[in-house]
Parts: structure tokens; sequence; C-alpha cells
């Protein structure tokens, strides 16, 4: 029997694309969402469908879903992980950065749950993942607008989660801590980095992104009235 399609933001690498990968494997066609589209198409799944989308541009990833969905039916799970880490102390960045931060962490968080949501409600079934991170849970040095974002996604994926349980959709938050990805390249205050990194090292480095997405098909493929509300992995050592 065929399976489902699957929505999956920012896969084109890190924990998207692991992402992507595991539920390709598991047989699931893919629409796959980036910036960069190549990213998307390197990973070379048959069953894809990669579209060179902006979060911050609803309209355009409306677009993309419609097109998907003409292809491979409805959207059951979306992947809600686009995302980046300008790590820096409030009073030292650039304003502009937050707006970055926000529009893509927070505001494409909504833009994506929003094209999907009336779909799920209306068929009485689907699952939304939002990535956040223990960033969002606890406060770290120079993690500041990028914690605050975090927190919002949280805070966002509760209210959802309790407008949508009524339509037996599930609204999931998945929370890691450090992971190796190339998130790194988002952050580009030295001072921010140098801290982040030292504190990777102290606790070994990070989990392999292929950690997160086996979690997040496991929650998925759990039975539609069962929902692992929230799910925190990290590090053994990251003890904090
Ligand atoms: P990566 O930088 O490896 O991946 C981020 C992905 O998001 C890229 O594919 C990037 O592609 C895409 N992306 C960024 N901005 C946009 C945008 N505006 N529209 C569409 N796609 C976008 O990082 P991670 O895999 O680490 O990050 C994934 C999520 O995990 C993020 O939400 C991050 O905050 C979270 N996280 C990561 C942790 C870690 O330690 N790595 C820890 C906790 C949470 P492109 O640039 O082509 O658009």
């Amino acid at each position: 029997m065929t399976k489902p399609l699957v929505m999956v933001t920012g896969a084109g690498s890190g924990i998207g694309a692991a992402t992507a990968r595991a539920f390709a494997a598991a047989g699931h066609p893919v629409l796959l969402i980036a910036r960069r589209r190549d990213r998307l198409e390197a990973l070379g799944l048959s069953n894809a469908v990669c579209r060179a989308v902006d979060v911050r541009d609803r309209p355009a990833v409306a677009a993309a879903v419609a097109e998907a969905e003409a292809l491979h039916g409805p959207i059951d799970c979306l992947l809600n992980n686009a995302g980046i880490a300008p790590l820096a102390r409030i009073e030292d960045q650039d304003p502009e950065e937050w707006r970055d931060l926000l529009d893509i962490n927070c505001l494409g968080v909504m833009n994506c749950m929003h094209v999907v949501m009336p779909g799920m409600k209306g068929r009485r079934h689907g699952t939304i993942i939002n990535v956040s991170s223990i960033a969002g849970r606890k406060s770290y040095p120079y993690h500041d607008a990028y914690g605050a974002s975090k927190a919002y996604v949280h805070a966002l994926t509760e209210a959802a989660r309790r407008s949508m349980s009524a339509y037996d959709v599930r609204v999931i938050v998945v929370t890691p801590g450090l992971t190796q990805t190339e998130i790194e390249s988002t952050m580009l205050n030295k001072e921010a980095h140098e801290i982040w990194a030292a504190r990777g090292a102290d606790i070994g480095g990070g989990i392999a992104a292929d950690h997160v997405a086996r979690t997040m098909l496991f929650a998925y493929q759990m039975p539609q009235d069962v929902i692992l509300q929230e799910l925190v992995i990290t590090p053994t050592r990251q003890e904090y």
C-alpha cells in the first residue's frame, strides 16, 4: 500500500537531511524544502519532490505543498525543522539578525503549520513535529535571542497540541541537544561560536543527526491515538 506524503523543511543538511533519508527509507514520498535546491537533490532520494522554498515565504510554501499533494496525496506528517542559530548576546547583536532569526525560527514554523493544518483537521489525521532545542527549555550563554525563538516553538507547539487533539492530529515537539550538523555555519559571532565549540568539546561532541531522525520516525510510527508529546534527545554527557 502507498504510504502517505511527508514534508521536511530544512532538508538540505543536518537533522533535516537525516530525517528525509529516514522517512524515505521507510517508504514515504517526501516533499523536501530548503533555499538551496541542489542540496536537496544531492540526497538522491527517488520519491522526493525537491523545492527551493524559503519558509518565510508562505505563498511559496503553499505552492510547493499543492504541487506535491497533487502527485502523492495529502501531507500526513510535517517535520518543521528549518532553523538558524546566530548566537550572540542581545546587547551586541545587530537587530537585523533578530528579524531573520524570528522570521525563520518562529514565523517560518507557523507558516508551514498554517498551510498543512486545515487539511489535517478536515481529515482528522496528521502529525506535526516541530524541531525546537534544549536552548528553548534552559538558558545557555550567547543563546539569548536563539533560545527565545525556541521557547516560542515550545509554547506554540503546546497551544497547537491542545487545539488539534480534538481532531486526532498530533503536534509534537522535539528538543535536541548538541547534534553534529552544519548549524555552526550560521554562527557568525566569533566569540559566541568559540564558547559553543568549547562546550561541545567538553561533552565529547554532538550526537549524530540520524538519532534525532530515527526518534522522530519512531514517534510518527506510533498509532495515531498515541502521542509522544515532547522528545528530549541529547548526548549522554550533556547533563545540562
Ligand atoms: P543545518 O544548518 O545543518 O540545517 C538547517 C537547514 O535549514 C538547512 O537545510 C538550511 O538550508 C535550512 N534553512 C535555513 N533557513 C531556511 C529558510 N529560511 N527556509 C528554508 N530552509 C531553511 O542545522 P541543523 O540540522 O542543526 O538544524 C535543524 C534544526 O535543529 C534547527 O531548527 C535547529 O535550531 C535545531 N537544533 C539543532 C541543534 C544542533 O546542535 N545542531 C540543537 C538543537 C536544535 P538552506 O540554507 O539551503 O535553506
